[in-house]
């Protein structure tokens, strides 16, 4: 059995050239897609994603407003932005750098923007659309993962997949997808007894930890699809997953790469969900 290897870098690119041809269909009927990116403070890892949307913006033909603020920025600052957008018509997404500086509550930030600029898909109204399968926007890594294994034809339906992980951005959002697909979802996180056991069942294994390596072979079932959403940063400077990827390999049908994977992914559906609001 050969393994075959999730491309996400080469997957995002196709979505990317799908957009840019929406796009100018978009641009023929007078709308321009905008997306207003806002980053308060100087977070490094921030700036480089900031840095990494902007250009698949420009890629894609969506017009990119960059607000960048200063670290001292009060929450009433950032909420009267926040809200001068929402009433702006050329604006169709809004999208605010995580993480916020400790000054402000990032709650009620994300409360405050339109759910319908909301392409983050981290909005109440947009998670609980998501939940009982309402139209709306679903947040970007786990629609990303979604994408990437119907672009590989792995099928989910009433598939074993085991989540590693319950964060309000990826564990919790990748399982209600999973579902949404008729998989049968078990959710892991910290207070698991027994975790290895728990993904030996698993027909899909998804890890959203943030743990360097710490999914070994003995957590993997013999053709198992394993999709790594970590990223994390060794002390030589590489990036790697959650996933032992040299060891978990041979063992599983699919698996995707770190770098390489699901990263690409995220950026193109969160491109994906600014073309579907400028088309809303
Ligand atoms: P988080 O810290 O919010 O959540 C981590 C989860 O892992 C928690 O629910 C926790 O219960 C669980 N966990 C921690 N230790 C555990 C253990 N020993 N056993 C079992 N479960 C354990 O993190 P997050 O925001 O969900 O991100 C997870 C990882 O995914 C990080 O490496 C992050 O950088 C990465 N990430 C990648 C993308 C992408 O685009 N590829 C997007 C978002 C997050």
């Amino acid at each position: 059995m050969s393994t075959i290897i999730m491309n996400g870098k080469k997957t995002a690119q196709d979505i990317k050239d799908e957009l840019k041809a929406e796009v100018a269909l978009l641009k023929e009927k007078s709308i321009e897609p905008t997306l207003a990116v806002v980053l308060v403070g100087e977070n490094q890892a921030s700036q480089v994603y900031v840095k990494n949307k902007k250009r698949a913006c420009e890629y894609i033909g969506i017009r990119s407003l960059s607000y960048e603020l200063d670290c001292t920025t009060s929450e009433e600052e950032l909420l009267k932005l926040i809200h001068d957008l929402n009433s702006r018509s050329d604006v169709h997404g809004i999208l605010v750098q995580l993480p916020l500086p400790k000054q402000i509550n990032e709650g009620n930030i994300l409360l405050a923007i339109d759910p319908s600029k909301d392409v983050d898909g981290f909005h109440p109204i947009n998670v609980g659309n998501l939940s009982v399968g309402r139209e709306g926007f679903v947040s970007c890594t786990p629609a990303g993962i979604i994408e990437l294994m119907k672009r590989y034809s792995i099928p989910m339906e009433g598939k074993k997949c085991v989540v590693i992980g319950r964060s309000n951005i990826v564990g919790k959002p990748i399982s209600m997808l999973l579902l949404r697909e008729n998989a049968t979802v078990t959710i892991c996180h910290s207070r698991t007894k027994d975790l290895a056991l728990e993904c030996q069942g698993a027909d899909i294994l998804i890890a959203a930890i943030g743990k360097a390596n710490f999914v070994s072979k003995d957590f993997v079932k013999k053709g198992a699809v394993i999709v790594d959403v970590g990223i994390n940063r060794l002390e030589n400077g590489k990036l790697c997953g959650d996933v032992a990827y040299d060891e978990c390999f041979d063992l599983a049908s699919a698996i995707t790469p770190v770098p390489g994977g699901v990263g690409p992914m995220t950026i193109a559906m969160l491109m994906k969900n600014c073309v579907l609001a400028a088309t809303k």
